[in-house]
């Protein structure tokens, strides 16, 4: 039998910690093991690699993690009661979870981790998001992480791994692109989850590559793909305006029509922009 399977059903250690689940914490929890167990897969092979899960709340995914065989598991939850239901798991499986009550915007995890090192959470959307920008713009690459598995809104998990032509196409699909290989790898529908939240959801994959897809100065590209899809409906010629005072040759030279629109512009068109945007 393993660690896991003395541990109490996760509906029984929310009631036993008293974790009505609070809107404002983003609490939605996953209680099928199964799932989460699913979910810990597709980060890929733990076994050699210390795993970061942010916002464990009761531990479903933790558990699943630890049943995968990560070879330890930093987890760091802002709601203090549940830390209590935490210790449990941490004593089924000793000297390989360590929980730290903090806000994953705050708390800096590289000191307690060994690489190499994956990331996987279901967090709240929004820290989600502004955790993903962070973790893809560091100052160095390749980043700490090796991958990210994330729990999105079925909304944003499309805008990061979205292709030109499409509504979803933008700032969120270039940063992530640019550096990573991003999939959706799961979808799940508002039950899945207690209490179940409005939307569906989705995981993404993302590795990291060792270079970028494209040579490109990471600031300059981010500057104009925000000015680009700033005003995506306008062309680009008129969007970058203000980038450049001959910004139409420097379209040209990138091999983008200055007619077109953001939306258009494929993601190695725009890595070629930053580096044309480059040159005085
Ligand atoms: N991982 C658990 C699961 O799958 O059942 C809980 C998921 S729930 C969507 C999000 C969790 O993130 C909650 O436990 C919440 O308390 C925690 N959380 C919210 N904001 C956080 C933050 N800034 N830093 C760390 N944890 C946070």
């Amino acid at each position: 039998m393993s660690a896991i399977d003395d541990l109490p059903p996760l509906r029984q250690v929310i009631d036993t910690h008293g974790l009505s689940a609070r809107k404002s914490l983003g609490q939605n929890f996953l209680l099928d093991l199964n799932l989460t167990a699913k979910i810990a897969r597709r980060a890929g092979d733990l076994t050699e690699c210390d795993v970061l899960e942010i916002g464990p709340g009761p531990g479903g995914l933790t558990r699943g993690l630890l049943a995968e065989g990560a070879r330890r598991v930093l987890a760091i939850e802002k709601d203090d009661r549940c830390i209590p239901a935490l210790a449990e798991i941490e004593a089924a499986y000793p000297g390989q979870l360590q929980v730290i009550n903090g806000d994953a915007l705050e708390v800096d995890p590289l000191a307690h981790l060994t690489p190499p090192i994956r990331v996987a959470a279901n967090l709240p959307y929004n820290v989600g998001t502004e955790l993903l920008v962070r973790w893809l713009t560091p100052k160095e690459w390749p980043p700490f992480w090796q991958s990210l598995t994330l729990m999105f809104q079925r909304e944003v998990a499309e805008r990061i791994t979205a292709q030109p032509g499409s509504k979803a196409y933008g700032r969120l699909a270039i940063l992530a692109q640019w550096r990573a290989n991003a999939n959706i790898v799961m979808s799940l529908p508002p039950g899945a989850f207690s209490p179940p939240p409005k939307v569906h959801s989705a995981v993404v994959h993302l590795t990291a590559l060792e270079e970028p897809r494209y040579p490109a100065d990471a600031a300059t590209l981010s500057r104009v793909v925000a000015a680009a899809f700033n005003q995506r409906r306008k062309m680009l010629r008129a969007a970058l305006k203000g980038q450049a005072p001959d910004i139409e040759d420097r379209l040209l030279a990138a091999g983008i029509q200055p007619t077109e629109r953001a939306e258009q512009v494929s993601l190695e068109q725009f890595c070629a922009l930053a580096r044309v945007m480059k040159e005085t």
